[in-house]
């Protein structure tokens, strides 16, 4: 194997970089499962993550990945038999669909190219057209992990409204959570699906369903068989941490999640946001000027509808991915993330999201270049120059 020296640059979207603050915090024993310490730990969590939803909802921790908490969602909403609506984004919204069909869900797609964010005028149509109510909830994936789009919350609420459609709004916001904005409450999300390891910048194991009082009440009154996803389980019985979590909790991720919590709350989320939106402008500067000659492009087509955790390049048709991801990893100790379901062996994903900064980013961009070079991969010039530029410009009066 080679010896790789220095820092691992890890730039995926998911796991992410995790600080060494996060690892220290859960380097210690133990602790006593049913004791105080624990306890108010424990709760101290449950409440400090709503601010990062923007919620006053109800948020549940599973010990589990972001699938843990997709099944989660639609196992306490939805029964077998019931229909729901899925405008496709990407692999993600097609894996989380694919999933809630294995739980008997009956799916309605509304088709996409991957290259745009949803359109709620056709949300709104479908709705329309579904005059007999028989939507249960609309899937929606707000950060698509796969095309590096995110699409408007707002305007799907605003269509679901126009509709007068009384189905659930459900936002799998796993690769936007802690990265872009998003405020569950004012924009009318009945629930809200996180995971650990991306924004928020911890290791993979904790799945997060933060709920309103409608969606809760939806659960209660139905659903599907449950028992380790059930929210009623985790709320109703005594006050006890136990039943929070179904059993043991992870107590090594809460003491993580603890850290991380700090830390976003340090920084200040709007300024974790602006972050985000810097890094990206700058890899997008990038790979603009990089696209000049023709050999890849910005899988986004609209400006504005870009991710700011997470940049889709389409390549051109003599692009070998595995030679490109294999020589970042090899000689320059980076990892990038490779193309997803349609997008497989097409294209490369550059994740910013979680513990990033602009030195990570521009040695990133610098690497990728390098490999460009060393394979022969057509790309214009003045891609660094215009990531330096970028950052310079946005850390600039
Ligand atoms: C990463 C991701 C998931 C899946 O999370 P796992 O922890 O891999 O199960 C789901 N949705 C989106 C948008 C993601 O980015």
């Amino acid at each position: 194997m080679t010896v790789r020296r220095g820092r691992n640059f890890l730039q995926t979207p998911g796991p992410t970089n995790i600080p060494d603050r996060i690892l220290n915090a859960m380097h210690q024993p133990a602790w006593e499962y049913s004791g105080p310490d624990f306890a108010a730990l424990a709760r101290e969590c449950l409440t400090d993550i709503r601010p990062i939803f923007k919620t006053d909802g109800k948020v549940f921790i599973y010990g589990s990945n972001g699938h843990g908490a997709w099944e989660a969602a639609l196992s306490n909403i939805l029964s077998p038999g019931d229909k729901v609506l899925v405008p496709e984004t990407g692999l993600f919204s097609f894996a989380w669909s694919a999933m809630a069909k294995d739980l008997g869900v009956t799916i309605e797609t509304i088709p996409s190219d991957w290259r745009h964010a949803i359109d709620a005028n056709q949300v709104e149509e479908y709705l329309r057209a579904d005059t007999k109510g028989e939507y249960r909830a609309v899937l929606m994936v707000h950060t698509e992990t796969a095309t590096g789009i995110t699409s408007d919350i707002p305007s799907v609420r605003k269509a679901m409204d126009a509709a007068g459609h009384d189905a659930l709004l459900v936002t799998d916001v796993i690769a936007s959570l802690a990265c872009t904005d998003f405020r569950m409450d004012e924009w009318g999300v009945d629930v809200a699906i996180g995971g650990s390891q991306k924004g928020l910048m911890c290791p993979i194991g904790l799945g997060f369903n933060a709920t309103n009082d409608k969606a809760r009440a939806v659960a209660k009154a139905g659903g599907s068989p449950r028992a380790y996803w059930d929210w009623e389980a985790r709320s109703t019985a005594r006050p006890e941490v136990y039943r929070w979590f179904a059993g043991t909790a992870p107590e090594h991720m809460i003491f993580g999640l603890r850290e991380a919590l700090d830390m976003l709350a340090e920084e200040g989320l709007e300024a974790t946001f602006a972050r985000h939106r810097r890094l990206g402008d700058a890899t997008r500067a990038a790979v603009s000027a990089w696209s000049t000659a023709g050999a890849m492009e910005l899988n986004a087509l609209v400006p504005g509808q870009r991710a700011e955790s997470i940049t889709t390049i389409r390549m051109g048709k003599d692009y070998d991915g595995k030679a490109f991801q294999g020589l970042l990893r090899e000689n320059f100790n980076v990892a990038v993330g490779g193309g997803l379901g349609q997008l497989e062996g097409k294209a490369f994903r550059i994740g910013h999201m979680g513990d990033v900064n602009e030195p990570m980013i521009l040695g990133t961009l610098a690497s990728i270049e390098a490999a460009f070079q060393i394979l022969g991969t057509p790309y214009g010039e003045g891609a660094l120059p215009a990531a330096i530029a970028s950052l310079a410009k946005a850390h600039g009066t």
